[in-house]
């Protein structure tokens, strides 16, 4: 399963100065246990604002930079979405998460090898200077949508929205 997952704010922030301006633990608790012991897909910008590596997943960076070296294992580098879409077939057996930036979820949703979106609708309207794309409503349907509140854990009320892929010829 090939998937892209996001976290959106309502005016489609999804980054500010190199981070994501808001903290939801427990989106977070969602996206490790999707995404542990998995590929995940990114760019060379979304690598740079980790804090760290993060751990039990197979990175693959993507960078025009054919010098770009990641400080860590288990960390590859390709020189595009395409390369990076080929490379991460050869993890059988693993689901593959395109996790951002704007960038690359731009050209990955072009991509039919696409098949799921988890988008976590986040309530609120922060400053910021990266955006998801609009979605073209014609290729996408809702198949799950789970609420979560504002709490000590998060910042604002979010759901987690997962669609699949309508249009796949
Ligand atoms: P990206 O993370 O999309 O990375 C962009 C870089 O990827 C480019 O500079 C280039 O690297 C490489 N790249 C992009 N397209 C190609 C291509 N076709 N071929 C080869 N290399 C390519 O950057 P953004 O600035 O768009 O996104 C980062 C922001 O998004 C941050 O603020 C981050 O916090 C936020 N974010 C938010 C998420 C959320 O769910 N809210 C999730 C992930 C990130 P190079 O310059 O090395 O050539």
């Amino acid at each position: 399963m090939m998937a892209l997952i996001v976290a959106v704010a309502e005016n489609n922030v999804i980054g500010s100065e190199g981070k994501i301006p808001w903290h939801l633990a427990e989106d977070m608790n969602f996206f490790r246990k999707l995404t542990e012991h998995n590929v995940i897909i990114m760019g060379r910008k979304t690598f740079e604002s980790l804090p760290r590596r993060l751990p039990n997943r197979i990175h693959i960076i993507i960078s025009r930079n054919r010098r770009f070296v990641p400080p860590y294992d288990d960390c590859y580098v390709v020189n595009s979405l395409d390369a990076a879409i080929d490379f991460s077939r050869t993890f059988v057996g693993k689901n593959i998460f395109i996790i951002g930036g704007g960038e690359i979820y731009q050209q990955a949703l072009q991509k039919k090898a696409v098949e799921k979106i988890f988008l976590t609708k986040v309530q609120t309207e922060p400053k910021g200077d990266t955006f998801f794309p609009v979605v073209n409503p014609q290729d996408w349907q809702e198949t799950n949508k789970i609420h979560f509140f504002k709490n000590e854990k998060n910042d604002y009320d979010f759901d987690i929205i997962e669609f699949g892929r309508i249009n796949k010829s």
